[in-house]
């Protein structure tokens, strides 16, 4: 069960795991990437594919359409051959050109930049009614667009946080999404997620981590217990 005890002493852990990332990785100062609709769109193109292959498919979409007005009544095929490099480009091009035009048909133009200061509950209801969208995609235009406190969590972040033991792994991403939003400061949303996700992708790796490189051994429960025997803290 998850006491005050519990959340108290998962506090401290986020805030030292926080502070050995920084030092693996550096810090991560937030600075927007994309305005909300282009990230939108781009954290819908990453879905089932790499970073290099959404980045791809994003760029070629834009250098199409370079106004997303165009996209709206263009032919699917149009819409699908330039992001076919990410895979479900079927789905995803039904999936972008009925959002962009229900997002003209509500707010008469083709934008998202209300959802950064309208109530944050409100933007997540919005986001996450579009097809296609679901926490980890509404969570990542939040803070990565607007800064706003959202945690998105990817197979990345799940994995490097149910080997560390601040989630179940039966759990789900939703439930972790859940838990680490309420066990991680707000002011730290944007540095955990980026370092978390470099960690994932560069020593705590699905097959094979990095263990004996990875300055987290003491506090991950993975490390402790399943490699290793010995009682490790979880939760
Ligand atoms: S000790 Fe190993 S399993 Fe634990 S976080 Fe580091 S790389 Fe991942």
């Amino acid at each position: 069960m998850r006491g005050r005890t519990a959340v108290s002493n998962a506090g401290s852990k986020i805030l030292e795991i926080d502070r050995r990332l920084v030092e693996m990785y550096g810090p991560k100062p937030w600075s927007p990437r994309y305005n909300p609709l282009d990230e939108f769109v781009y954290t819908i193109l990453s879905q089932n594919t790499t970073d290099v292959n959404s980045l791809r498919a994003f760029e070629r979409l834009r250098q199409k359409f370079p106004r997303w007005d165009d996209l709206i009544d263009a032919p699917l095929p149009e819409i699908e051959e330039p992001i076919s490099v990410g895979g479900l480009s079927e789905v995803k091009a039904v999936w972008i050109r009925d959002a962009l035009k229900r997002i003209k048909e509500e707010h008469g133009k083709l934008s998202l930049d209300f959802i950064c200061t309208m109530d944050l509950q409100e933007a997540w209801d919005y986001l996450i009614s579009f097809k296609g969208v679901g926490a980890k995609t509404a969570a990542i235009v939040l803070l990565f667009s607007c800064g706003r406190p959202a945690f998105p969590v990817d197979t990345h972040v799940y994995r490097v946080s149910w080997r560390l033991g601040l989630v179940e792994q039966k759990g789900g991403p939703e439930r972790a999404h859940r838990l680490l939003q309420e066990m991680i400061p707000t002011e730290l949303y944007y540095q955990m997620h980026i370092n978390t996700v470099l960690h994932g992708r560069q020593t705590c790796r699905a097959r094979n981590p990095l263990c004996s490189k990875c300055l987290l051994r003491d506090l991950c429960w993975y490390y402790l217990e399943v490699l290793h025997g010995e009682a490790g803290s979880r939760y």
